[in-house]
């Protein structure tokens, strides 16, 4: 590892991860690919698709994807892998059976605050994407209308019960009581994760419910560039904790 960390807290081991031990927690969006100005834009290379085949087999199939996007989406963009997933943000799950938390009566709260951001989305052009469980506001690329975007989904979701999640350069109002952070729990309390020690990986804030979860169960969190982050790890960016990942299949292949 050439480049530092810019953080480690405690007494992490910052060794890389030996996949007969950990069980893997990767966010998607900034952590296996770039952020691309349309979350339709991305392309997992052939390099990460490599290392995720590899380290679903070497972890027994202890690898899941913990994204905010829609599971159906990452599901398509990972259908070379098949690992298990968490979508929106923890709302789904895909692991054996496919597990969504959202009822009618939840979407209909949710195309409600659809309807009241849509002016603003057509206005500025902004990508506003209707998830099973959340409605989001893009604005990649619009860095300047970020006030302007979480304060219009705040006041659209003000009188529904939901939480409001500000991550990079997206506002999101995703239905209360699921984060990524519980997803991980449940997935360690089911094999083949269960007695594993659990390694979550991001880039963003919505990661850090993640980071607490695999912290409470004995492992590590990463967080990619976040220094902020209440991650024990803070890596300088995304290669580095890919690179990583590759060293730990390396060593103890
Ligand atoms: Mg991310």
């Amino acid at each position: 590892m050439a480049r530092e960390l810019l953080a480690r807290r405690g007494t992490v081991d910052i060794g890389p991860p030996d996949p007969a031990r950990h069980a893997f927690f990767l966010d998607f969006d900034g952590t296996l690919v770039d952020i691309a100005a349309r979350p339709s834009d991305v392309v997992l290379d052939a390099g990460t698709t490599d290392l995720l085949r590899a380290l679903k087999q070497a972890s027994d199939g202890a690898l899941a994807i913990v994204s905010g996007r829609p599971l159906d989406d990452i599901a398509a963009l990972t259908a070379a892998i098949g690992p298990a997933l968490v979508g929106t943000h923890g709302v789904e799950i895909r692991h054996e059976d496919v597990r969504s938390a959202v009822s009618p009566k939840d979407q209909a709260v949710l195309d409600g605050v659809g309807r009241r951001l849509s002016e603003l989305a057509l206005t500025h052009g902004l990508l506003l994407e209707m998830k099973p469980g959340a409605v989001a506001l893009h604005y990649r690329g619009r860095a300047d209308l970020a006030d302007l975007c979480q304060d219009a989904v705040a006041a659209a979701a003000r009188d529904a019960e939901l939480r409001i999640l500000a991550g990079n350069m997206v506002c999101e109002a995703v239905l209360t009581g699921y984060d990524k952070g519980r997803a991980i729990k449940t997935l360690m309390a089911e094999a083949p994760f269960r007695g594993r020690i659990p390694l979550m990986i991001g880039d963003d804030i919505t990661d850090e419910d993640g980071f607490r979860a695999a912290q409470s169960l004995g492992g590590t969190g990463v967080s990619i560039g976040r220094p902020e982050s209440c991650a024990r790890l803070v890596c300088p960016d995304r290669h580095w904790a890919l690179d990583w990942l590759r060293e730990g299949l390396a060593r103890h292949a």
